[in-house]
């Protein structure tokens, strides 16, 4: 226990976490909060993370952050979905898209019908029943009035950090240059007391958010915090990215292509696309992949590939005595679902809401940590499933996903999933139709379906599906082209 209020913020780093952080606390709590950011121009930021998920919406929304603005300031586009291209076997392709596929009954998921109209072959693809899926694929894209479609955006990583620092200055917060030196601590308690830059400016606070990235130079290099590794559930390592110039029209969803030890990310902004590739060094060299990412871009290259290196886990606790970390400082995963930037929003909304404006109470601390560490568990182990299920035996790298075992949580989500065909939801968990989106993708096969399904006649069954599909194709056929209403949103006429 600490006594005493919190009235001095410091974010350490300006990344996308400083950032982020500085904006929703400075327009949230700024009033009564006097908040610092330390960030060191010598010290790039890490330059990647430009694919997000649909809870970006709630940030913007949550920050009063009007679209448009923010869209012609990150260069941005709307996303709709992950395009997955030889997961499941080399030559086959799914969408994992937002939103839900098709309508569930009280008693089973809508995968049970289709599964049955499948057997009669009356069902077209599950994907076909997901109006976001058919959107992204159609190259379409609007805002729909009541439960439109569910979206995120593609950003450029810098330019958003950019447009949020000029954001939370507008509303309070105060940047300082400077490379931070050392962290002082109090020699009784532990906890931080100040920063201490190489100029030997002494920086104080109450409370020290820690975005300084995978250094997390306040969590671990000074409270030593502890970090749970979780490289033999998710081999992958290393990353190469690269940017590109447009040579077409950006398409509304990311691509997620395959490869032998690892996969290539394509992220279309409107100025440029975000190439890069994510593998595990054990089975492919830093040469091979760098050649390998370079013989598979489209257009010319923009920048040097930028190496980056990194390491599966989350940080034991991501909240100790006064320190918080965000971003890549309280662990990492992969990019593969997009799910790092919604990680950060969490760790910043769940401290605000639990925000210790009169002293930090161990009680709150502690649920604080539980509740993280379930959030980024459950992902951990949706990202782990695509590495698991797949037909693909080509290269050592996929006969060691397959042959590897799981964790438990995962194990059971994927043994009911096989059994009964139903995916249930664990409290607040992220991805809820995304689990049989991404199952069904990957080649898992439930054995059965609900019988309540049998209950239907064929005739039930068949106009069932059609009526779905039927609204699908036509709000689909509505919607205007995803760059035009792009354009005209960000320009109104
Ligand atoms: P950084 O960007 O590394 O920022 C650290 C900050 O700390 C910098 O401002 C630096 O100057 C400062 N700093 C460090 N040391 C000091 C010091 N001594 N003194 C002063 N300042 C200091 N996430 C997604 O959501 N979607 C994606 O598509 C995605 N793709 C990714 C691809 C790859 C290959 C990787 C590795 C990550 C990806 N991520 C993605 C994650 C995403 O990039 C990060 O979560 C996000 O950028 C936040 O990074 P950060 O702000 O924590 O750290």
């Amino acid at each position: 226990m600490r006594d005493g209020p919190i009235k001095k913020v410091v974010i350490a780093g300006g990344g996308t976490a400083g950032w982020m952080t500085a904006a929703a606390m400075a327009k949230l709590m700024g009033k009564n909060l006097d908040i610092t950011l330390v960030e060191s121009d010598a010290i790039a930021t890490i330059g990647v993370g430009e694919a997000t998920i649909p809870t970006l919406v709630f940030f913007n929304r949550l920050l009063d952050i009007k679209e448009p603005e923010f869209l012609a300031a990150t260069q941005g586009t709307y996303k709709l979905g992950i395009q997955f291209e030889n997961w499941r076997d080399i030559g086959e392709d799914y969408m994992h898209a937002f939103g839900t596929t098709g309508k569930d009954c009280w008693a089973c998921g809508f995968q049970h019908f289709w599964m049955k109209g499948r057997e009669l072959g009356v069902s077209s693809g599950f994907g076909d029943y997901c109006l976001e899926r058919r959107a992204a694929e159609s190259l379409k894209f609007g805002h729909l009035p009541s439960n439109g479609l569910n979206y995120a955006f593609h950003i450029d990583a810098s330019l958003y950090a950019g447009f949020l620092r000029k954001f939370s200055e507008k509303y309070g917060a105060k940047r300082l240059e400077g490379k931070i030196d050392k962290v002082v601590t109090d020699t009784e308690t532990g906890f931080i007391e100040s920063l201490t830059l190489t100029s030997g400016e002494v920086v104080e606070g109450d409370f020290f958010i820690d975005c300084t990235g995978m250094r997390a130079l306040l969590i671990e290099q000074a409270l030593h915090a502890g970090f749970e590794s979780w490289s033999h559930w998710l081999p992958c390592d290393s990353a190469i990215a690269v940017q590109t110039n447009t040579v077409r029209e950006p398409v509304p969803y990311t691509r997620s292509i395959a490869r032998e030890s690892g996969w290539q990310w394509r992220i279309p902004l409107q100025h440029r696309v975000g190439n890069g590739l994510v593998y595990c060094s054990r089975y492919l060299d830093d040469a091979s992949a760098r050649a390998m990412l370079l013989e598979n871009v489209e257009g010319e290259t923009l920048t040097e590939p930028l190496s980056i290196k990194f390491h599966a886990g989350r940080r034991r606790k991501q909240w100790f005595k006064n320190c918080l970390a965000v971003g890549l400082s309280s662990g990492f995963l992969e990019p593969l679902e997009s799910t790092s930037i919604h990680l950060i929003q969490q760790n910043i909304v769940r401290f605000l809401r639990m925000f210790p404006a009169a002293g930090i109470s161990q009680a709150e601390v502690d649920e604080f940590n539980r509740q993280a560490d379930f959030d980024i568990e459950r992902i951990r182990d949706f990202i782990i499933l695509h590495y698991k299920v797949t037909d693909r035996a080509d290269s050592a790298f996929w006969r060691h996903c397959r042959a590897m075992e799981i964790p438990e949580t995962l194990k059971n989500k994927v043994d009911i999933f096989e059994k009964t065909g139903h995916v249930y939801r664990e409290g607040n968990e992220l991805f809820v139709d995304s689990w049989q989106q991404v199952m069904l993708g990957q080649g898992l096969e439930p054995q059965r379906y609900h019988p309540l399904v049998d209950t239907m006649t064929e005739r039930e069954l068949v106009d069932f599906l059609q009526h779905i599909k039927s609204n699908v194709d036509r709000t689909v056929a509505g919607l205007p082209e995803h760059n035009s209403y792009l354009a005209s949103y960000i320009k109104p006429a």
